[in-house]
């Protein structure tokens, strides 16, 4: 019996103290970043903000399909988007990035701050923290580790603000007539699969304790 009590509190102690650490990486977030996020909030939005911030409501999967972190980092950390030419009106030339990218092995890195706005789902950026995966492919699934710091990093971020949605990328366009949809062009949408159903099913399951709002279905 003493025996049996002692796995008990044995398998309590392992549940509760699954503390992750978040691993500092930050991209560069200079003057030109800070000023071309201004200005997608404000042309893409008609958000008119000082300061590059977000009011988190939402958290959103992806994946990379890059293979490894420092290459996946490395396609986030320029402040332009490649071969982008600023005299494109309406073009944004800022580059795509997200808040968390989390490697094959489940390490977290902390991109930007929590509340800094990314460039990862169109429509949703200003209230939305983006979460990415390393790989994706077919050849590359995501991983049981990542599965599991997704998990944990939801819960943390859900602890710490006030968050109605968790999606997956898939679904972002779900939110079209959603009051958070502030996209202002019709005509600028892309297709996307990330990071799979199964992987969210899986991730959704692990946290429905934490009662996410549905997602919109006024989807046309
Ligand atoms: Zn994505």
């Amino acid at each position: 019996m003493k025996k049996y009590l002692f796995y008990i509190v044995l398998i309590g102690l392992f549940s509760c103290s699954s503390s992750k650490t978040i691993v500092k990486r930050p991209i560069t977030f200079n003057e030109e970043r800070k000023v071309l996020t201004l200005e997608y909030l404000q042309n893409r939005y008609g958000l008119e903000q000082d300061s590059p911030e977000i009011d988190p409501k939402m958290i959103v999967l992806h994946w990379t399909v890059i293979p490894t972190f420092e290459k996946s980092f490395a396609a986030f950390d320029p402040v332009s988007l490649p071969n982008w030419r600023p005299d494109i009106k309406n073009v944004s030339g800022l580059n795509v990035s997200s808040q968390f990218m989390i490697d094959r092995d489940g390490t977290i890195y902390q991109l930007l701050p929590e509340t800094t706005m990314a460039r990862h789902v169109i429509g949703l950026n200003h209230c939305a923290i983006g979460v990415e995966n390393v790989g994706g492919t077919d050849d590359l699934p995501l991983t049981k580790a990542q599965l599991k710091s997704n998990i944990w990093l939801v819960r943390y971020l859900k602890d710490k603000y006030d968050i109605d949605y968790l999606i997956g990328h898939y679904e972002y366009t779900l939110f079209e007539n959603h009051p958070l949809w502030l996209e202002q062009d019709e005509g600028y949408r892309t297709k996307k699969t990330d990071p799979g159903t199964a992987f969210m099913n899986d991730v959704r399951k692990a946290v429905k304790d934490l009662n996410f709002k549905k997602l919109p279905t006024n989807h046309n």
